[in-house]
């Protein structure tokens, strides 16, 4: 991992990932590459295709659509999960303050993309990016920026690529690059948006036979990049509640409760240290950003203590035996 700062490009620190936080680099955002790619790679897998994960002799473990991690969250935000949440009594998800550009750079027709399997990290004042080659042909990058409102929607692939390269002006060259060998479409903007579930005030997670998984019931800030991790960790652990219920004929509600009170104690406090940790990096302040960058980065960050939340173990999905 690489952390610069805007400001000419100053490297700030180096992390390695065996070193410092040996194993943790695939926990966390879902996954980034501390290794090189086998040639079988080439061909980036679909978005948008089912992967099944299945580890021999020991069943399926779990059957999954891969998350749109820079595609459909933005386009279709939260709009089905928040009718539902809202039927539940459910509050809205709220505004963080801050924005995301995300985009996939392809670097097909270049022969494939250039970079060292790292996770570059840059620093600016109230702004903030990243780019992490996640295949032989592509990189995935964010931007976040401060802004007092979320602002209209707008989907015109043009001018959003603009208003990203207009943020970025003056950044260093290899980021500006990345998001120029961007395609227009592969662009998208969300607004960033978290909701505490306080015990004692938030509503059930279920209703009636409807529970709520993932982004739906607890959206949480990307600054942690475990919002993904956390819906799959929760198809995982209902899954896991429901498959007997269903199968025995028993109480599905009481399984879904059960669900709810495995869950709540792993994303309550996640979904608060990503708001936390957003409005720390994202302060605009020159002498915070000075301290930051002089004194927390290079001399006070240990990768290891900063990775511990990605250190969770959900289990497997054991077979069930069919029904007669
Ligand atoms: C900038 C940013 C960076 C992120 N980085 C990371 C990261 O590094 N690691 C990580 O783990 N997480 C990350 N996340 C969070 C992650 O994207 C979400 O937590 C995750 O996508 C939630 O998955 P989900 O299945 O609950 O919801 P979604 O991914 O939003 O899936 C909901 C699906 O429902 C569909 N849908 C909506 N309405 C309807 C309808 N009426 N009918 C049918 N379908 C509908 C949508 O199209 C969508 O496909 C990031 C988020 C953002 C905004």
């Amino acid at each position: 991992m690489r952390m610069r700062s805007s400001a000419g490009g100053r490297d700030l620190r180096e992390f390695s990932f065996e070193e410092e936080a040996p194993g943790r680099c695939g926990r966390w955002r879902g996954g980034c590459s501390s290794r090189r790619w086998p040639p079988s790679s080439r061909r980036a897998p679909s978005p948008s295709r089912p992967s099944s994960n299945r580890s021999p002799g020991k069943g399926p473990r779990a059957h999954c659509w891969s998350s749109r991690t820079a595609g459909g969250y933005g386009r279709r935000w939260l709009s089905a999960a928040t009718a539902i949440a809202r039927w539940m009594g459910f509050s809205e998800p709220r505004f963080v303050g801050h924005m995301a550009f995300r985009g996939l750079a392809d670097y097909a027709g270049a022969g494939g993309q250039p970079f060292e399997p790292k996770v570059n990290y840059i620093y600016g004042r109230g702004l903030r990016a990243g780019f992490v080659p996640v295949s032989p042909t592509k990189v995935y990058w964010f931007i976040c920026f401060n802004s007092p409102i979320p602002g209209p929607k707008n989907t015109d692939a043009e001018v959003l690529k603009r208003e990203v390269l207009e943020l970025v002006r003056g950044w260093p060259d290899d980021l500006v690059a990345v998001m120029r060998s961007t395609p227009d479409a592969a662009v998208v903007k969300t607004p960033l948006v978290d909701r505490w579930l306080w015990p004692g005030v938030a509503p059930p997670a279920s209703r009636s036979g409807v529970v709520l998984v993932g982004d739906a019931w607890h959206p949480m800030t990307p600054n942690l990049g475990q919002g993904a991790c956390c819906a799959l960790e929760d198809a995982v652990v209902l899954a896991r509640r429901l498959a007997p219920a269903v199968l025995a004929g028993g109480d599905v509600g009481e399984a879904m409760s059960g669900y709810e009170r495995e869950r709540w104690g792993r994303v309550f406090p996640l979904t608060a240290r990503a708001g936390l940790v957003g409005a720390l990096v994202q302060w605009g302040n020159p002498v915070v950003c000075a301290v930051r960058d002089g004194v927390v980065i290079p001399r006070l960050v240990r990768l290891g203590p900063f990775l511990e939340h990605t250190n969770f173990e959900c289990g497997l999905l054991e077979p069930v035996a069919p029904s007669p």
